[in-house]
């Protein structure tokens, strides 16, 4: 008898999921591979953590879109998997699937754990960056009636964040934020924008090129707050060259004079935030000053000072929501996994599941570091296929009827290009590439025909 084709079902089309897939596509094994993601869209932080003034990087979404293909690799997007009212449960799932690859990324903002962080106007850089990139799901806009703003973090997404609120709505026009966000950005208060920085100069996770960037924005100007750390120089220890590339910008900043721009960007360094002051919403930010110790780690002094804001933003990393049914790691909120390999408590390869990207590494690294995970991942999928029993249900209409049973109508690629050139034709009119559509009821007016947005209730 022969063996029907596998089918591996991966669950997250952003870039650690469409590199997996297209590593599946590629391979001699003759293997059928589905892309579910909860949104009517492609392309996950491509498409909605990429800062719409890096336009170039997200040309990398012409290399992810090749799986789709005719024939070769299916998307269903609007399909969410987990437990709740019209999500598929795993194990739903499992029974169409010989293997299933989870590259659902890391949704959570992570917390300082500091008073007041629940204030209006004190939000996680995922809602941030959600709301200028136009995901559906932002939550509450920022207020930008506010001439001071804390963002919290040395890492790029601090710069992302500090730097799309500096920039001028001239240099914002031909991006592909909505309109309601441009709208908020034209009449934004903001003038000061504080970046707060735990460590020192040495200790950033910038990279380089990201740094560099504040320093050529139209109409803000870069103040360096290093507490006379870089007035020694950089000693000859330090041999990383990211580390002194980004030591040789901050000073050349620290040695400028100051030139008269409409907004700031104040790099504060040693200072970690540890209340943000209101009553019902953000009205101040007190940091305390630390010292750098000889390994790079830093004390705090006692000494606070407090700082004018109305607006908190911490970029302090992200972390990965568990997946029912899967074993998970609270430490490294990741998935343990050995190759891609879910590993349960036993210690044993839990059958037919894998990870991939932030949730199987953490939310480090850039979009081409998933093309290595991606690589590896699929090796271990294509050599466990032939062992893995095959699906119970493995006919492909049979997916489409039980999840139209749960309400779920399934964006296929056809569909979802309907979305793709309505946002390039809104476009047009503003000289950008594209304008995302936001809502989720718009986006599925634009994939289905509006009737059928309504349909779905959502
Ligand atoms: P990240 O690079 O891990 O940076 C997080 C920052 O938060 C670190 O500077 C960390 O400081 C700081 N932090 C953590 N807890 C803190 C606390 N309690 N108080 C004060 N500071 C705290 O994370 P990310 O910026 O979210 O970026 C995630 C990944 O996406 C990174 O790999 C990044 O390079 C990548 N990314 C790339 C781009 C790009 O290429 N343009 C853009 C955006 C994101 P310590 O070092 O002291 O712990």
């Amino acid at each position: 008898m022969t063996r029907a084709r596998p089918r591996v079902a991966v669950v997250g089309a952003g870039p650690s999921g469409l590199y997996t897939a297209s590593a599946l596509a590629a391979s001699d094994t003759a293997v059928d591979v589905d892309v579910l993601d909860r949104l009517p869209a492609p392309y996950g932080l491509v498409r909605y953590g990429v800062a719409p003034d890096h336009m170039k990087m997200k040309s990398v979404i012409r290399v992810l879109a090749r799986p789709f293909g005719p024939g070769d690799v299916r998307f269903l997007g609007g399909v969410e998997v987990g437990t709740g009212p019209g999500r598929v449960p795993l194990p739903v799932l499992r029974a169409h699937y010989t293997a299933v690859v989870h590259a659902s990324g890391c949704a959570l903002d992570r917390r300082l754990g500091i008073p007041g962080e629940a204030l209006q106007n004190s939000l996680g850089s995922g809602a941030m960056v959600g709301w200028y990139c136009g995901h559906p799901d932002h939550g509450t806009p920022p207020r930008l009636d506010v001439s001071g703003v804390a963002v919290v973090g040395a890492g790029n997404v601090a710069l992302d964040v500090a730097r799309v609120l500096a920039r001028t709505v001239d240099e914002l026009v031909s991006t592909d934020v909505p309109f309601t966000v441009l709208d908020a950005l034209r009449s934004s208060a903001v003038r000061d924008v504080h970046v707060l920085i735990r460590r020192g100069p040495q200790q950033v996770k910038f990279t380089p090129v990201e740094l560099r960037q504040l320093g050529d924005l139209a109409d803000a100007e870069v103040v360096v707050h290093d507490d006379g750390l870089l007035e020694a120089g950089i000693s000859d220890d330090v041999t990383d060259r990211r580390e002194r590339a980004n030591m040789t910008a901050l000073t050349e900043w620290a040695c400028s004079r100051p030139v008269p721009a409409a907004r700031r960007i104040h790099l504060r360094f040693l200072r970690s935030p540890v209340r943000i002051l209101g009553e019902s919403h953000v009205t101040g930010i007190v940091v305390e000053r630390n010292v750098l110790t000889p390994d790079g780690r830093v004390r705090g002094t006692g000494e606070e000072e407090t700082l004018d804001v109305g607006l908190v933003v911490r970029a302090v990393g992200y972390t990965a929501e568990p997946i029912p049914g899967l074993p998970f790691d609270d430490a490294t909120g990741t998935v343990p996994n050995v190759a891609g390999r879910v590993i349960g408590a036993d210690g044993a390869p839990v059958a037919g599941e894998y990870v991939t990207g932030w949730i199987r590494r953490g939310p480090t690294g850039v979009i081409g570091t998933n093309k290595h995970d991606a690589v590896e991942v699929a090796a271990s999928v294509l050599a466990d296929l032939a062992t893995l029993p095959p699906p119970a249900r493995p006919e492909p209409d049979d997916l489409t009827r039980v999840l139209a049973e749960r309400g779920v109508r399934p964006v296929d690629w056809t569909a979802w290009l309907r979305l793709d050139a309505e946002e390039i034709r809104l476009g047009q009119a503003r000289g950008a590439e594209r304008i995302k559509v936001a809502e989720l009821r718009e986006m599925l007016a634009a994939v289905h025909g509006a009737a059928a947005a309504v349909d779905l209730g959502r």
